[in-house]
């Protein structure tokens, strides 16, 4: 059946007619022109930092598509034959982040082809350039040696890019398209990718595809705004503005969701032909009309193959009119597909669950979602309940989120419910009445390495892992039901507490198979092994308390983080899920005591310092502002140990250098300033510094975010002191010693004094790459000297 369907949707594909689908057939037919081949010696291509010499070799262009071509090839494979690339990151974070790859923190590297695509004045320029020296010729047989021999790989590039340059192309008058984009291949190097793209916020891309271990990464080695954009010469980027979402979605008994979604939009700019939005790759577009008057739809089933399950696809809707900005059009998409999976006993996986329906990146909008599904079946989504009725086999809900959110998800089973009512908030969990079969008891044999997690009381690793293995009671998935509800509304009562009210007042708790959560407004997606007890898994300590206690906590915090305060790009994510874990710590911190907060930083703490096959900790691997770029094929682990780990940590220090009065106002204003707006790492750091007590050092965290958001390292530090003179006119003479990092690293670090009578008096002493003295005058003997006894510092 599955093949008979593709098969369709190849031949409805084929038959789709319009400028959209002709384009895109230009470009996937074109091939290299044998006429429009050059022996060339020192052409020079420059497109805002990127730099390419041709200083000796063939250069073939592709036949022209809309009167000009769009890919041209470039071999040195003749003797003396030579090209070569330049580019210079403009920041240090960058120049590092490209010699942690290349080991240089510059790219100046000879290649032997290229091979590039572009959609503004590369060939017009390069043409230009041909009378430049006597030596440059057509060389029309080389180009029929050329053409055989990358025709293969180039129909596969141009693919790739289909979507992509057939949305410039129509968009040209409008929009004029620059796109520059090369493979290079190079001995040293392999094959890289450099990319300039007008259209991206940092329009400066340099990576390479890397297969590690059987996975895929495509690391990127540097990326940052152009020489324009960085001196405000940019120009404007389109934008489109979706609001005011109404879908209607049936779930087959098959398991098919089939959709209807209206929304409204506006554009920019004017005379836009066409627009990219964003779908699941499960999902297919069938149709699609703007201001109920057909629109051409151009999805490529290319594209759907080899992506992963709920991973984005992009496809082309082409309005039967150029649009206008100032107005209102009423999109309307009809869409379907195989988005839920039964993974077991009338237990089911969403694979796209913020991604289901059709979007341009991620805004605020209004929802009204219907939903009709089998009436055996209980379907829940975000917002209040409009309609709940049953018809025939079918059941119908319609709900309404009372505010604007970001994604809306969905999820489904055959449910058993725990509903806790606290003040104006409702908590709705809802469990799978079995269990998975991957959760279900086996055999069982004694585990050959128990994960200690030290300092943890009422452990449940004594349960957990046993002498002797007795038989395990098959594991409840209601188990823990009613607790769950309970954590998750003090959880979200006590964040609310001490950052205001969340988007919306109603949250719905409901299971996912696996081993992750994800929180969307009003709708939290939390991993089945949360709802069982840990003993009945038997899980090791730390992945007990992290199912058990930390999870629920984390994705309810997102009700704030991500889900009233966004991310202004995938440079400030981490802050999304830096203060989402925090939060989940500090009610961790309140409901269990701060020995387990202390226990989870150790842990951070750990992970950060273990070894990568570098030989360097992971916590080397890059800063917190690469974001998704840590998750590379140097160490796979970065990302989501620096993010998490290092991202809390951050938190616990401002917060030992704030207090914690000024720290939860502090959380609060961000909630307030930043509610349903973009905040980035600098704004975080600007509002931050507001809140530090008046009479310390480094008012603006200008050296604390230096140190530890846009640096690594985690340092050694000691303290050794003596007393000098006679009470009371007795000076506390100290040194303090640091390791074990780079010669700028310097951090402030309380020295603890106790003095008699419960006196504490604490001294900030900023450390250096020499030792540092400090002296405090004292009127009496202390008791103790302590440097850093609270966890203030990450430090080894
Ligand atoms: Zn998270």
């Amino acid at each position: 059946m599955r093949g008979v369907a593709s098969l369709l949707f190849l031949i409805g594909l084929r038959l789709t007619a319009g400028p959209a689908a002709d384009l895109s057939r230009q470009i996937r037919e074109t091939g290299l022109d044998r006429e429009q081949c050059y022996r060339v010696r020192d052409l020079t291509l420059v497109k805002e930092d990127i730099r390419v010499y041709l200083g000796d070799g063939y250069l073939i262009f592709g036949k022209p598509v809309a009167g000009q071509p769009f890919l041209a090839v470039f071999t040195a494979d003749l003797e003396g034959g030579d090209g070569e690339v330049l580019l210079l990151p403009p920041t240090r974070a960058e120049r590092r982040s490209l010699a942690g790859y290349i080991g240089s923190p510059n790219l100046d590297e000879h290649f032997q082809s290229a091979v590039f695509i572009f959609t503004g004045d590369i060939y017009t320029r390069l043409m230009a350039q041909l009378p430049d020296n006597p030596a440059n010729h057509r060389a029309p047989e080389m180009g029929a040696l050329l053409d055989e021999r990358w025709s293969p790989l180039l129909h596969n590039i141009a693919d790739g890019y289909n979507t992509r340059l057939t949305l410039d192309l129509l968009n040209r008058v409008a929009n004029p398209p620059d796109l520059f984009t090369a493979i290079f291949r190079s001995t040293k190097l392999g094959t890289f990718d450099v990319i300039y793209d007008p259209d991206s916020a940092d329009q400066i891309a340099l990576g390479q595809l890397v297969d590690r271990n059987n996975r895929a990464f495509f690391d990127i080695w540097t990326h940052f705004p152009s020489r324009r954009a960085r001196t405000g010469a940019a120009r404007a980027r389109v934008r489109w503005d979706l609001s005011d979402y109404r879908i209607q979605a049936t779930v087959d008994p098959d398991l098919t969701l089939t959709a209807v979604t209206r929304l409204k939009m506006k554009s920019s700019i004017d005379g836009i032909r066409a627009l990219p939005f964003d779908i699941a790759q499960e999902m297919a577009v069938a149709g699609v009309t703007v201001d109920g008057k057909p629109a051409e739809v151009l999805q490529h089933e290319a594209a759907r193959v080899g992506t992963a399950r709920g991973e984005n696809t992009q496809f082309l809707v082409t309005p039967p009119e150029p649009l206008h900005p100032g107005h209102d059009y009423e999109f309307e998409f009809h869409h379907s597909g195989k988005v839920i999976v039964e993974t077991g006993d009338r237990i089911y996986y969403v694979t796209a669950r913020g991604n289901w329906y059709p979007s341009i990146g991620t805004v605020a909008a209004s929802f009204d979602l219907t939903f009709r599904y089998p009436r055996d079946l209980e379907l829940v989504t975000a917002g209040d309940v409009i309609e709940d009725r049953t018809e025939g086999p079918w059941r119908i809900t319609r709900r309404r989120p009372s505010a604007p959110i970001g994604l809306a998800g969905f999820n489904l089973g055959n449910y058993a419910h725990a509903r806790v009512e606290r003040g104006e908030y409702v908590v709705d969990v809802c469990a799978n009445r079995s269990l998975e079969p991957s959760l279900q008891p086996r055999p069982q044999l004694p585990p050959a390495s128990p994960v200690l997690v030290p300092g943890r009381r009422n452990s449940r690793a004594a349960l957990d892992m046993p002498q002797t293995p007795p038989a395990p009671p098959p594991a409840d998935p209601l188990a823990r039901l009613s607790r769950l509800a309970d954590d998750v509304a003090s959880a979200l009562q006590f964040m609310a507490s001490k950052f205001g009210p969340p988007t919306l007042s109603h949250l719905t708790v409901s299971p996912i198979p696996g081993t992750f959560g994800q929180g969307f407004p009003g709708m939290i997606y939390l991993s089945t092994r949360s709802y069982v007890n840990p003993a009945e898994t038997r899980m090791a300590a730390a992945d007990a308390l992290f199912f058990d206690e930390l999870l629920q906590a984390h994705e309810t915090a997102h009700q704030w983080w991500g889900g009233l305060v966004y991310s202004a790009s995938y440079r400030d994510d981490w802050l999304m899920e830096a203060l989402a874990n925090y939060s989940a710590l500090l009610f961790l911190e309140k409901s269990r005591g701060a020995r387990d907060l202390e226990m989870l930083l150790d842990n951070y703490r750990a992970a950060l310092l273990e070894k990568s096959q570098s030989g360097q900790p992971v916590d080397a691997a890059g800063p917190l502002v690469l974001g998704t770029r840590l998750e590379s094929s140097l160490e796979p682990r970065a990302w989501r140990v620096i993010t998490y780990g290092k991202g809390s940590w951050i938190l616990h220090m401002l917060r030992q250098r704030m207090g914690d009065s000024r720290f939860f106002a502090m959380l609060a204003e961000t909630v307030k300033r930043f509610g349903r707006r973009a905040i980035s790492t600098e704004g975080f750091r600007g509002l931050a510094a507001q809140f530090l007590p008046p009479d310390g050092e480094d008012k603006q965290l200008e050296d604390f975010f230096d140190q530890w958001v846009y640096g690594t390292g985690v340092p050694t530090l000691k303290m050794s002191y003596t007393l000098k003179g006679k009470a009371p006119a007795l000076r506390l003479v100290g040194t303090l010693t640091q390791s074990d990092v780079g010669e700028n690293f310097s951090v402030l670090t309380p020295v603890e004094i106790q003095l008699a009578r419960g006196q504490n008096l604490t001294e900030w002493v900023r450390s250096a790459s020499d030792p540092v003295t400090f002296t405090v005058a004292l009127r009496q003997a202390p008791l103790k000297v302590t440097l850093d006894p609270h966890y203030a510092v990450l430090r080894r």
